[in-house]
């Protein structure tokens, strides 16, 4: 995997469990809000933590946290996703995703193989306004199939959503609402740092 970084403990980020996160390098999405800039694109492999390191920490806590969370970047575009899910099980970890449900198949596999034991998927925006709110034009198919595929699961699950005033209207976000299926949890994300504004988010007010 290419990591970016880590945090050694987190107890809000996976529901039940003390937790570790560490974070993908790269993500396909370009949310005019994101606040990992450092991760989207690539970088030299000297700046990457190697997963042979973030195992190394993971021993000594051991019996401390009950699971990790692989967050990003977007961790589903990276081939070796699915062996580093299955390691962190094997030593004992419970694993959340955290992805932008871009790449539906690698999420049903991870599913189909037991190797994820949470999901929290990213729903940006209604599926028309994605270009707009995650830099991705024709993302409207893949986003669907994810939240249906997450949704029937089985997998304990959430879906969320910043809500990034006024590039996101209160419209906007009752849209989002009908995107989720009866008896998935969504959440509301209130966007805090206006610093993150980026250009092209100022380019659009
Ligand atoms: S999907 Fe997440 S990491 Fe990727 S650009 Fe959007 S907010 Fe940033």
């Amino acid at each position: 995997m290419r990591l970016g970084g880590f945090e050694p403990f987190t107890a809000s980020d996976f529901p039940g469990r003390p937790a570790a996160i560490v974070f993908s390098q790269g993500c396909n999405f370009r949310c005019p809000f994101c606040h990992n800039g450092t991760l989207l694109g690539q970088r030299p492999a000297a700046e990457l933590l190697s997963s042979r390191d973030f195992f190394a920490f993971l021993e000594t806590r051991q019996g401390l946290l009950g699971g990790v969370v692989v967050s990003g970047g977007e961790p589903t575009l990276q081939e070796a996703l699915p062996g580093f899910c299955r390691h962190l099980k094997e030593m004992g970890f419970a694993v959340k995703l955290d992805t932008n449900g871009s790449r539906p198949q690698v999420i049903h596999d991870l599913i189909e193989g037991q190797l994820v034991d949470f999901i929290a998927m990213d729903i940006k925006a209604p599926l028309a306004r994605y270009e707009l709110l995650a830099g991705k034009a024709g993302a409207a198919e893949n986003i669907s199939s994810a939240i249906a595929l997450i949704a029937g699961s089985g997998v304990p699950h959430h879906f969320r959503t910043t809500h990034v005033r006024p590039l996101l209207t209160d419209e906007d976000l009752r849209a989002v609402l009908e995107l989720v299926p009866p008896g998935s949890a969504h959440r509301v994300q209130p966007f805090i740092s206006a610093s993150a504004f980026d250009s092209t988010l100022r380019q659009a007010l």
